[in-house]
């Protein structure tokens, strides 16, 4: 009886987000130094409703809307900006996929100056296959930071998720792995720590202005 209640965990990094733009080439990405963290994962993967969690509002469309995928947009937070892009399936692709891919994305991975950090974001049931495979491979030389967020965490138990995230830090060779759910609200303030410790705050330091 009258247990003191436990302190809210404070999202001291939380993003309060807002729609900024959306690009179709590199010439319409905005044209500042503010650092971007972008954002892949298949269609269904859960990627625009953990933009939606992370900025604590729903600013980005969640599931089955069509063309949404069509550009990067991009979402502008006080310390950084979100990208979202186009799902993938680099093995697979063909048609107008591969075209944005080409004509877009690679582009913005490859020379993107504020580009910080990648999230790779996968379904937690799903399993690291060739498509993240050669993400990766073609990520890696290129110096992307990559991290893996394994989104809809309430569809398994606490031991399965450990054990997976365990499995795809084994297979993908990185050592960020983590899981979050929008259901539970959970995993949110480690996402957001993760992003503004490894990836932010080291621009910060580094003596801009
Ligand atoms: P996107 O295509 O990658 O942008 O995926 P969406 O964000 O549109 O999500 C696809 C579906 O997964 C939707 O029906 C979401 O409600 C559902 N979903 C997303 N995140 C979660 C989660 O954390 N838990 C559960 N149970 N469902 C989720």
């Amino acid at each position: 009886m009258n247990q003191p209640r436990q302190p809210a965990k404070k999202r001291r990094n939380q993003q309060h987000l807002r729609f900024l733009t959306s690009a179709v080439d590199m010439q319409g990405c905005p044209q500042d130094s503010s650092p971007e963290v972008a954002i892949v994962g298949r269609s269904n993967a859960g990627k625009s409703t953990l933009i939606n969690g992370i900025a604590s509002s729903r600013i980005a469309k969640v599931s089955g809307t069509p063309g949404k995928t069509r550009l990067l947009n991009f979402f502008q937070g006080p310390n950084y900006r979100l990208v979202d892009m186009p799902g993938y399936g680099f093995s697979a692709r063909s048609g107008s996929e591969q075209s944005s891919w080409q004509g877009m994305i690679e582009p913005y991975l490859a020379t993107r100056g504020n580009l910080v950090g990648l999230l790779i974001v996968m379904d937690v049931r799903r399993d690291w296959s060739q498509d993240e495979e050669d993400l990766l491979e073609w990520l890696t030389p290129r110096g992307v930071p990559s991290a893996v967020v394994l989104t809809k965490a309430d569809k398994l138990s606490r031991s399965e998720i450990v054990k997976h995230i365990n499995l795809i830090k084994q297979q993908s060779g990185l050592e960020a792995v983590l899981a979050t759910s929008s259901l539970k609200r959970t995993g949110f303030i480690e996402l957001e720590d993760f992003i503004f410790e490894t990836w932010v705050k080291p621009t910060q330091t580094g003596g801009e202005t």
